[in-house]
């Protein structure tokens, strides 16, 4: 069409119809576009609140760290009007208030508290672990361990009859003779050898109740707390006699005093002043053994060594090799065992401790179990001592 005069009218139609289309195209695509940008704003919102969000908790953070820092401590007495005394690392302790609206369930000797560093209120109370009783320590009233049950240590086991339970079994012959019975015993020697099988066999052998402390455990679980627990043991012992007290791992508290002035070889000297304290002032009638055991006796502070405290000690050496045979035969009484040769087997075991027998032994069962063999053959036992030997030598 070369001018809208020359159109013929059908053209004009077509032409207004084509103009029209075009319109709508480009008002689609105008919608479109909009539509777009209208999610893009909503986006752009969303992102915004997140953002504004974001801001508000990095303000609060910084926010708190502005704040004083509040200082941790622990519980050692709840009393009435809101009050509880507090021991920090450091040693004072404290009668501090806490506000009625603490979480009061939580508060009780042993929680650790968090307290404002001006005023000392208690600001928050944190729950008392409650496997930390169960691994410091541990009662029995009467332990199934009996002498049958140890191979080897029939020296160790005579003394130990003679300084422990003779006072135990019979205090008057002491008084007849007028000398004061034995104090506390230390067995020494390098772990798994027997020296906790052989206290707990006293306290069978006298009926006694055995309570056993882990030394290390009060230095990493009770900072602030091991003289508290060492003077518990010593009232649960005078409670109910006859009783063996036995401190496990005593080098943990009682190595030599080097000058160290940090709050924690400070707490670890003062559970260590409580221990002597109460071996002083224990009225020994002989109805409470105490055995202590470590396996570095060298480092030892002397004052744990003097008469009237730990002042006999008692080897507790790896087994001979007629012991290894006796332990052997111990820890295989229960096992069906396949004509197994233990003079072979314990000659072969130099060096190794009762606790590794007592390893041998169980990895030779489950050697025969995994071939599913119904009795244990000597080529089991070879096997675990390999087993065994490839554990000691990578250790
Ligand atoms: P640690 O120094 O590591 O505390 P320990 O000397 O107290 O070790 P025990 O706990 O008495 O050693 O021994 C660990 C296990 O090894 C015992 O439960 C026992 O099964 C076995 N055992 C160790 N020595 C002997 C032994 N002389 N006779 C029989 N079994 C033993």
């Amino acid at each position: 069409m070369e001018s809208i005069k020359d159109a013929s009218k059908d053209e004009l139609i077509e032409t207004i119809e084509s103009l029209k289309a075009e319109n709508e195209k480009t008002k689609d695509e105008l919608m479109q576009k909009v539509r777009h940008l209208e999610s893009e704003q909503l986006k752009s919102n969303v992102s915004n609140r997140q953002l504004e969000g974001k801001i508000k908790e990095l303000k609060g953070e910084i926010n708190s760290f502005k704040k004083n820092p509040l200082i941790l401590a622990t519980i050692t007495e709840v009393f009435d009007d809101n009050q509880v005394g507090i021991k920090g690392n450091v040693g004072h302790e404290f009668l501090v208030n806490y506000p009625k609206s603490i979480n009061t369930e939580f508060l009780e000797p042993g929680a650790r508290v968090a307290l404002n560093q001006n005023t000392l209120t208690v600001v928050n109370v944190f729950p008392r672990k409650k496997d930390e009783n169960i691994t410091a320590m541990e009662i029995e009233e009467k332990p199934n361990v009996t002498y049958d049950d140890i191979g080897g240590l029939e020296k160790q086991i005579t003394e130990i009859k003679e300084t422990v339970e003779l006072p135990i079994k019979n205090p008057e012959i002491f008084e007849e003779i007028g000398i004061d019975p034995p104090k506390g015993i230390l067995l020494y020697g390098t772990p798994g050898t027997g020296k906790t099988l052989l206290a707990k066999a006293v306290a069978n052998n006298t009926n006694a109740r055995f309570i056993k402390l882990v030394a290390s455990e009060f230095v990493n679980k009770y900072l602030g707390e091991g003289s508290r627990y060492v003077r518990e043991v010593f009232e649960l012992a005078r409670e109910k006699t006859p009783a063996i007290i036995f401190i496990d791992e005593i080098d943990a508290i009682g190595t030599k005093r080097v000058g160290d002035n940090s709050g924690a070889d400070r707490e670890v000297q003062r559970t260590l002043m409580q221990l002597l304290a109460e071996l002083d002032g224990f009225d020994q009638r002989g109805d409470v053994g105490i055995i202590a055991a470590t396996n570095r006796p060298d480092i030892l502070d002397d004052a744990l060594l003097r008469p009237g405290r730990f002042d006999r000690t008692i080897e507790v050496p790896n087994p001979s090799e007629e012991g290894r045979k006796q332990i052997l035969k111990i820890h295989t009484e229960r096992m069906k065992l396949d004509n197994i040769d233990f003079d072979v087997i314990a000659h072969i075991t130099q060096g190794l401790s009762g606790a590794d027998l007592k390893a041998i032994c169980t990895e030779a069962g489950m050697f025969a179990i995994r071939s599913k063999r119904k009795k244990v053959i000597s080529k089991d036992f070879l096997d675990a001592i390999d087993k065994i030997l490839g554990n000691i030598n990578v250790n």
